[in-house]
This record gives C-alpha cells, structure tokens and sequence, in this order.
C-alpha cells in the first residue's frame, strides 16, 4: 500500500444548518493529479481549504505525510503546499518579484531566488514579462505567474481552486495543456477542484464527485466519467442519455438489455430481470441518414428513429432522437448541415456495447 502524501479522515465542517462537508476518508497519492470536480457550492473550495490547512474541520483529522496535523503545528506544515485560486492575488509590484514572493516568505537567499524563479516563468511561458508590472498582467498572464510563484516552492502537494474560472475559452484551452505538460513532467502531487469536468478530464489521474459535501464517487478519470455510479453522479459528468431498462440476459460476452421496446447490447455485466437505468455519452453515438441500407459496422447497436430536437452549443450539437427512447448524440455543425438533422428527420443512432453502461435503478 502506497502512503498518501495527504490524507482526511472522518472529516467533518459545519457552516450553518447542515454539513458543508462530510468525508469519511480521502487520500492524495505521490505524484498523482487528483481532480475534484462538483457543482457550485458542493464544498469543493471548503475541502481544498482543509486539504490546505488553512481552515480547521470542526471533527475529524488532516494527515500530512503519514502524520496528523494539529493546530500547533499547521503553520509549519502548510509550507510543505502551495495553493493557487481562481483569483491571482498578485501585488503591485513587479512579475518576478510576485513570482519570487514565496521564496522570499520561506527565507530564500535572493540570489538563490533569482534563477529558480527564471526558471518558472520561463516554463510558464511568461519569461518575457519578468520586468512588467503585475497589474498590466492580462487575466491568464496573471495566472501564469500566480502559478510560476507556487511551482517555484517545489511543493509536496499543489492545491488549485478554480485556477481557469476567470479565463476566456482560447486562453483557459492554453493553460490546461501548459499546466498538464508541466504537472505530468514533474510528477507534480495537485489537487484540481474545478466545477468544469472537463477540465478533470483533461488533467486528471483520479476523480473525486463533491455534491452537498459528500463524495460521491473517487474513482479512475475514465470510471467516473463512463461508468458513473449513480445517475446523479451520471448527469454531473456529462451523460445525458439515461433511460430505464430491464436486462434480458447475456449471451456471446454482451449483456441485452430490453430499453423503450428496443434491445440494447451493453458490454457490462449484470443478473437477468435487473432494473436498470442505461447511460450513454451523446459524443459515443454517431448518426447515419442509411436508413435499411445495410451497413456494416462493429458497433454492435443500431437503432432507426425521429429526431424530435437540435439544440447548438459552442462545442458541439446535440440532437435529440427517438429510437423508442430519447437518445442525444452529439454531432458537429457540418453534420447538420450534410445529414439534414432538424425535427421530424429519420436517421439511424449507432453506438458501441462498449459505450453504455448500466446503473442499478
Ligand atoms: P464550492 O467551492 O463547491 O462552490 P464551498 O466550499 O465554497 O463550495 O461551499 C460549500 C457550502 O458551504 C456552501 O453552501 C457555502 O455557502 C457554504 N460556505 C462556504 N464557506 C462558508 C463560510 N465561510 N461561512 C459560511 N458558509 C460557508
Ligand atoms: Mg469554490
């Protein structure tokens, strides 16, 4: 068993009526991205704070490196972290000054200081504004050097709340992929609560599920993000197909599962006569105009139906279809476009058994 870099135990904070926060047991693991993703005002920024030592629990223990943290000794040991939040907090004062200001906290000679915080603006990509005064900085440049001024204190667990929030689409897309090269390189311990899932999706090893300060599901990135635990947990993650079945049986390694008169071949395993609800991503469903045609396919589901709605977001747009049951795939403009997707159009969904998974109802 490895040991945890950070642990919670039995950890409980109360603000007025009920808990904020109520986590039995939590562990952050050496080198790992821990995503912690969940609605506003699930208590992600509550668990950072503790997670951080900057705020005590009401019960319960924070353990940092193998040991339990008191009130005597959380000054000392909440320099072992660094904590980064949507908000940059820089001070009117130079970029590497900012960048160099924990250094200087810890005692840090300034010639030491010097070169370590060159380096991390450098990898930061904002080596050239070093002389610029902070609050010329632009939303994400700020960040970049909020960032540079934790990762310079090479610390043994980077906490970040929020870190992208305040940031356009183009400039937030640019530091996921930064920040993620830089964490992963260094094998950096991070915590990332973010209520963007997709941002844990792109970033994280593990995924915890905050909802009303519970943690619903911690799991593998992949687990909670294709085989969420609960259709609460389903929906957060971005499942949006979620219909009751009945599972028939199995046979040649797929389960059927009887779902709005249709059957569905789900490769998971589950007892005959379970009620259950199917969940399907809309971006695993794929949409045909072949109708009757024959089409060969490995996809092992093939369900003809209506498109009842088309609704565009900036990322992509999802289509409605009743195959006997509502089903939402996601397709692009151009499909749109070329297949002729609006309200009363027969197309046929395909979709892997490997893309739906079942939830016990
Ligand atoms: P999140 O970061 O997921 O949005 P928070 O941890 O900020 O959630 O908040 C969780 C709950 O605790 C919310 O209901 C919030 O209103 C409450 N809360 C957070 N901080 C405080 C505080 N300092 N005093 C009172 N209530 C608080
Ligand atoms: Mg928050």
């Amino acid at each position: 068993m490895i040991a945890a870099v950070l642990a919670l135990r039995d950890v409980r904070r109360r603000y007025s009526d009920g808990y904020a926060l109520d986590v039995p047991s939590l562990d952050v693991f050496a080198g790992e991205i821990l995503g912690v993703i969940g609605p506003n005002g699930s208590g992600k920024s509550t668990l950072l704070r503790i997670l951080g030592l900057l705020e005590r629990p009401d019960a319960g223990q924070v353990i940092v490196g193998g040991r339990a943290v008191d009130a005597r000794d959380a000054l000392a040991e909440r320099r072992r972290m660094a904590t980064v939040f949507q908000e940059p907090l820089l001070a009117d004062a130079s970029v590497a000054d900012n960048a160099g200001l924990g250094l200087r906290f810890r005692g840090v000679p300034a010639a030491e200081a010097a070169p370590r915080v060159a380096r991390w603006l450098e990898r930061l990509g904002v080596a050239a504004l070093a002389g610029r005064a902070a609050r010329t900085l632009s939303g994400g440049e700020a960040q970049r050097v909020a960032l540079a001024r934790a990762l310079v204190l090479e610390p043994e667990v980077l906490l970040l709340d929020e870190p992208f929030s305040g940031l356009d689409a183009p400039t937030r897309a640019a530091l996921v992929t930064d920040l993620g090269a830089i964490l992963r390189a260094d094998r950096v311990t991070t915590v990332l609560v973010t209520h963007e899932r997709g941002e844990a999706q792109a970033l994280a090893d593990r995924v915890a599920v905050l909802m009303d300060g519970r943690l619903r599901q911690l799991d593998d990135t992949a687990r909670v993000f294709y085989a969420p635990v609960s259709e609460e947990v389903a929906r957060f993650v971005g499942v949006e197909t979620l219909v009751a079945g009945r599972v028939l049986g199995r046979e040649a390694g797929v389960t059927a599962v009887e779902v709005g008169g249709r059957v569905l071949e789900v490769a998971a395993v589950a007892a005959a006569g379970a009620r259950v609800r199917v969940g399907i991503r809309p971006e695993d469903v794929t949409l045909t105009v072949a109708e009757g045609a024959r089409v060969a396919s490995s996809a092992r589901n093939a369900l003809d139906g209506t498109v009842t709605r088309v609704s565009a977001s900036t990322h992509a747009t999802h289509v409605l279809v009743d195959v006997g049951f509502p089903l939402v795939a996601a397709v692009t403009a151009r499909s749109v476009n070329e297949l002729g997707l609006r309200p009363g159009a027969r197309v046929r969904a395909v979709f892997k058994a490997s893309a739906a998974h079942l939830i016990p109802a």
